[in-house]
C-alpha cells in the first residue's frame, strides 16, 4: 500500500536513529496497542503536533484522546531536529505573505508565532520538566556581502509584522560571538532560542499521559476504515474506534491512508552533524561562542548552535535519495563545510551524524485545518523545517477547534488555512526536489561570484 519516497531505511520505525539527543536524555517507554479501544479523538503521529494536540484536548477540554505512533514516541523529526525555536515556518518571504494574505492576517500569524516561541519554556515550567534552554532568540547570519543588504530589508519586513529585530555589522556580530568566513553581518530575531528536542517531546508526552491521554508506541496505523460516522484505525495489535481523527504525521505521512491528504506533502531530508566538545581556545579561535542558534541566509541554509557541553551542532539540507551511501557522503561534505566556515575547526571531525524528514508543500506555508468533505478529520503539517514552534502551535489550534465545537471549523490566520495543492505526478516529488536544489545551487554559485 505504502510507496516510500526516499530510501526504505528512513521508514523503519522499529529502529531508533542514534543521535546526541538520544545519548543525553532517558526515553520513557510507552505501551504497544494490544487490544481494541474506543475514544473520542484518535491522533495519528506522536511528534510535537500530535502530542500538543493530545495534551490540550485532555487538559483544556477533558476529551478522551489516544495517540498512535508507528515507532517509539517522537520517533520522527521531533526527536531529531536541531532544537531551534525559530519562525516563521514558511518558504515565503514576509513581503510575499503580505501580498498574498494581507497585512492584518500576516501580523496575526506572526503574533501567534511570537507567543508560540515562548510556549516550550512556559509549558516546561508549568509541567515541571527541563528542556535545557539555551540562548535568547535566534540569529540570521548573512553568508556574503549581498545577503547583508538583504538583512536590512528583512529587519524592516519584521517590523511591519510586529517582530523586534536587531541588526549587527560583521564586526559587531564577531564581537558578540560569531566570526568565521561566511559571516557578513547578523540579524537577531526576538523570541525562542535553543532547546533539547527529545527532552521537550518526552516532557510533552509525560504531561499528556498525566492528563489521561492514552499513548501507544510501535502501533502504526496500517488501515483506515469507516463504520458509519466512526473511524476505525487498524494497527497490528488492535483497532482504535474514534469519532474524530487528527493527522499529525508531517514528513512521514504515507500516501494511501486518507485520500484528502494523499500527494499534498513534499518531504525533504535534513541532516545534522555534531563535533566533539570544543575547548575554550578552539571556540575563541573560530571565534564562535554564542549560545543563541544561528541560521545563515543561503537558500539551502546551514543552521548551527553550540550545545551545553560545547559541542558544535551543524545542520544542512539532505541528499535526494536517502541511501546510507548518500548519507555518508553528506557527512563528509558537512565536515568539510564546517572547516570552510571556521578554518580553525577544519580537523575537529564529528562524533554524531543523523537525519530525518521535514515536510514542505506547494503552498510554501503550513496547513492546519479540517478536511472539507470529511469534517471529522483534522490535519496539521508542512512546517518547512521549522516545526519546533509551529508544530505545537498547530496542535493547540486543533485542540481548541475540536474542544470548542465538534462540528466547527478551525480558526487559524490565513497563511495556515486550507490544504496545499496536490502533486499531479506524486511519484516525481523526489526528482522535483533535485531540480529545486540544483536551481538554488546555481543561484548561490553565481551569487557568491557576483
Ligand atoms: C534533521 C532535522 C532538523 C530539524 N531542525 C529543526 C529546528 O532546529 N527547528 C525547527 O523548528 N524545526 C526543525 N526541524 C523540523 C521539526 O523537527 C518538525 O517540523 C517537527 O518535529 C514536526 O513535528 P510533527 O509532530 O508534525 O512530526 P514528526 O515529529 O515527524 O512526527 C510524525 C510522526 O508520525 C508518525 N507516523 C507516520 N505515519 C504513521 C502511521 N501510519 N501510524 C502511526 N504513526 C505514524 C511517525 O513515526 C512520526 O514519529 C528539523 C527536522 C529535521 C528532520
Amino acid at each position: 500500500m505504502f510507496t516510500p519516497i526516499f530510501d526504505r531505511s528512513l521508514y523503519d520505525a522499529g529502529t531508533l536513529q542514534p543521535s546526541y539527543w538520544e545519548d543525553t536524555v532517558q526515553r520513557r517507554d510507552f505501551p504497544v496497542l494490544q487490544a481494541d479501544l474506543a475514544c473520542d479523538v484518535a491522533i495519528i503521529g506522536g511528534g510535537y503536533t500530535g502530542l500538543a494536540a493530545a495534551y490540550h484536548l485532555a487538559r483544556d477540554h477533558g476529551i478522551d484522546t489516544a495517540v498512535l505512533e508507528a515507532g517509539p514516541i517522537a520517533w520522527g523529526a521531533s526527536s531529531r531536529n536541531g532544537g531551534f525555536m525559530s519562525y516563521p515556518p514558511t518558504k515565503l518571504g514576509i513581503g510575499a505573505m503580505i501580498d498574498r494574505y494581507g497585512l492584518d492576517d500576516t501580523r496575526r500569524f506572526f503574533a501567534d508565532l511570537r507567543a508560540a516561541a515562548d510556549y516550550p519554556r512556559e509549558i516546561a515550567q508549568e509541567e515541571g520538566f527541563d528542556i535545557r534552554l539555551q540562548g535568547d532568540g535566534t540569529f540570521d547570519a548573512a553568508h556574503n556581502a549581498h545577503a547583508a543588504e538583504g538583512l536590512r530589508a528583512s529587519a524592516e519586513a519584521h517590523a511591519r509584522v510586529g517582530i523586534r529585530t536587531t541588526l549587527y555589522s560583521r564586526e559587531a556580530f564577531t564581537a558578540i560571538g560569531h566570526g568565521g568566513t561566511e559571516q557578513f553581518g547578523g540579524l537577531h530575531v526576538e523570541g525562542g532560542g535553543g532547546l533539547h528536542p527529545l527532552a521537550y517531546a518526552m516532557g510533552l508526552a509525560d504531561a499528556a499521559a498525566r492528563r489521561g491521554v492514552k499513548l501507544f508506541a510501535s502501533s502504526p496505523v496500517e488501515r483506515w476504515e469507516r463504520d458509519g460516522s466512526r473511524h476505525r484505525l487498524v494497527t497490528p495489535g488492535g483497532t482504535v474506534t474514534a469519532r474524530r481523527v487528527v493527522f499529525a504525521t508531517n514528513g512521514w505521512t504515507p500516501d494511501g491512508l486518507h485520500k484528502a491528504i494523499d500527494a499534498r506533502i513534499w518531504p525533504a531530508l535534513s541532516n545534522i552533524v555534531v563535533t566533539r566538545p570544543l575547548s575554550e581556545a578552539e571556540l575563541q579561535a573560530a571565534p564562535y561562542v554564542t549560545d543563541t542558534p544561528v541560521s545563515n541566509t543561503r537558500k539551502l541554509l546551514f543552521y548551527y548552535r553550540l550545545l551545553p557541553d560545547r559541542r558544535f551542532l551543524f545542520g544542512a539540507r539532505g541528499d535526494v535519495s536517502g541511501t546510507p551511501r548518500a548519507a555518508a557522503a553528506m557527512r563528509a561534505w558537512m565536515e568539510r563545510r564546517i572547516g570552510e566556515l571556521f578554518p580553525a575547526w577544519k580537523d575537529v571531525g564529528t562524533d554524531y551524524f543523523w537525519r530525518g524528514l521535514v515536510a514542505l508543500s506547494l503552498k510554501l506555508a503550513p496547513s492546519v485545518g479540517r478536511v472539507p468533505d470529511d469534517p471529522s478529520v483534522y490535519y496539521g503539517f508542512a512546517y518547512h523545517g521549522s516545526g519546533v514552534v509551529a508544530g505545537p502551535l498547530a496542535g493547540r489550534y486543533l485542540a481548541r477547534a475540536i474542544g470548542a465545537s465538534p462540528d466547527g471549523g478551525v480558526d487559524v490566520p490565513a497563511p495556515l488555512a486550507g490544504l496545499p495543492p496536490r502533486f499531479a505526478l506524486p511519484g516525481l516529488r523526489r526528482p522535483a526536489l533535485a531540480m529545486v536544489y540544483a536551481g538554488y545551487g546555481v543561484k548561490e554559485w553565481l551569487g557568491d561570484r557576483l
